[in-house]
């Protein structure tokens, strides 16, 4: 079994109560076996539960343990690589399908927020900041996009306008998604897990699966107990590790890091952000931020291809927001962290099937807070026979990474150097 070391964050360290989920002990039955107590494993369990089956949830750690429990809490919509991806690779009917998915995970939060009454700080507004003309002509042709879909709340900003909320002159201009905004993650992940059992589903922490036995039914091993379901989902992502070889070869966990100041005080919160809007700039390797619901500056970036541990991830981000930020120099840093996404080759998500009744979902490439929302509605349905937008996801092409385990760090953070260069070099 797998030591999974407590994660030092700003939201371990203000998540609401939640009660003691106790292992599985010995064998017992469900409809759905869900492994994994992220956003995809919750989300899809609690569409389920809504609709009758009796679900239960095997999580190797806590909930929200993975990166829905530790990330930017940015709500981000559509996918991350974009509808004109998409367009080239899908037919019309799927592509009509995932266009109007690529908007709707943001309402499901919300709506979540909303019936459950979850406590998770949730703000409203997302600005995509461009460093550069470059940049800003990239979110002109991403509004015409969206628009063309039928979506038109993303608003661009000039110089002036993105002055006016967010503090710094760094930018050239930017854009606005009103359907965007911003959550303490880990909240909004223990407030799905006590609607999922508010609603009669059951949550074993502390039960990593270590096998699956294919058949009718399926037979999920933890060490001390199985669980005996007609269906399974798996919801791992990045922290699956070798349980499905097959998952893994077409996908690779990447690290990213946050710091979370002190709180700041009204004045200086203020003038960094009088909004209070979330930010993600438009580099390759971007940086994210916001304010926490008690005014500190959670700021992410940096990508660790690999998912190793980074010596120290405030020495890796606190010069990135230093050069936003630069009053900030005597602020002090009260917490630091990383968390492990999942990316794929071509960075669309990856859902499908392993046999007729083991279904997964991962790989949203650093950009899930709202995917992992719609493949819970949409594995959901699929298992209750409706299964439209799962095939229009699963026909999205899946590649293996180039140079298998041994050589997909290397030759991905090449790629990914390359683009950071450009992005530098403003071209
Ligand atoms: C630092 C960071 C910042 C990010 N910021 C943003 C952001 O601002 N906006 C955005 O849209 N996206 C962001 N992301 C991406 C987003 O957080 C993820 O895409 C999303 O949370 C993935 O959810 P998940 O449920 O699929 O996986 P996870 O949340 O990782 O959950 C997987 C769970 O499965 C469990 N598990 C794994 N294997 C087993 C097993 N064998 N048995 C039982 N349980 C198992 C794990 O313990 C884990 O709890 C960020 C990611 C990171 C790491």
């Amino acid at each position: 079994m797998t030591q999974h070391p407590p994660v030092p964050s700003y939201y371990a360290a203000s998540a609401n109560r939640a009660p003691i989920r106790p292992a599985l002990q010995g064998s017992i039955e469900a409809d759905v076996c869900v492994v994994g107590a992220g956003y995809t494993g919750l989300s899809t369990a609690l569409f389920l539960a809504e609709a009758g089956f009796r679900v239960v949830v095997l999580e190797a750690v806590t909930v929200g343990w993975g990166a829905s429990g530790r990330n930017g809490g940015q709500i981000v919509n559509s996918f991350s690589r974009d509808l004109d991806t998409i367009e080239r690779q899908s037919a019309p009917d799927h592509l009509r399908l995932l266009a109007e998915m690529a908007f709707e995970g943001s309402r499901i939060i919300r709506q979540r927020v909303k019936d459950y009454g979850i406590r998770c700080d949730l703000k409203e507004g997302g600005i995509f900041a461009a460093l550069n003309s470059r940049q800003l002509g990239h979110l002109e042709s991403q509004q015409a996009l969206w628009r063309r879909f039928g979506y038109d709340k993303l608003e661009l900003l000039d110089r002036k306008a993105i002055r006016d909320r967010i503090g710094t002159d760094r930018y050239e201009g930017g854009a606005i998604d009103h359907t965007g905004g911003h959550i303490h993650p880990l909240n909004l992940a223990l407030g799905e897990a006590a609607a999922l059992e508010s609603r009669g589903g059951v949550i074993h922490e502390h039960s990593e699966v270590i096998r699956i036995i294919p058949g009718e039914p399926a037979r999920v091993k933890t060490r001390d107990g199985e669980v005996r379901a007609q269906f399974v989902v798996l919801a791992g992502n990045a922290y699956l590790g070798g349980l499905v070889p097959e998952l893994g070869a077409k996908s690779m966990p990447c690290g990213s890091q946050i710091i979370a100041t002190a709180p700041l005080d009204d004045d200086l919160a203020n003038r960094l952000l009088p909004a209070d809007n979330c930010v993600e700039d438009c580099n390759y390797l971007l940086d994210y931020y916001r304010l926490s619901g008690d005014r500190r500056l959670i700021y992410g970036g940096g990508v660790v291809y690999g998912a190793r541990d980074p010596a120290n991830v405030e020495r890796l981000v606190r010069p990135n927001m230093l050069k936003t930020f630069p009053e900030l120099g005597r602020v002090k840093i009260d917490y630091a962290w990383t968390g492990n996404f999942l990316l794929t080759l071509s960075r669309l998500p990856q859902m499908g099937r392993l046999n007729d009744n083991v279904f997964y979902s991962q790989g949203c490439s650093g950009h899930g807070v709202t995917f992992t929302h719609v493949a819970g509605k949409t594995l959901a349905l699929a298992i209750q026979g409706q299964a439209e937008r799962f095939d229009a996801f699963a026909s999205l092409p899946h590649y293996p990474f180039p140079g298998g385990r041994a050589l997909r760090v290397p030759f991905t953070a090449i790629g990914a150097w390359y683009y950071a260069l450009r992005d530098r070099l403003g071209v």
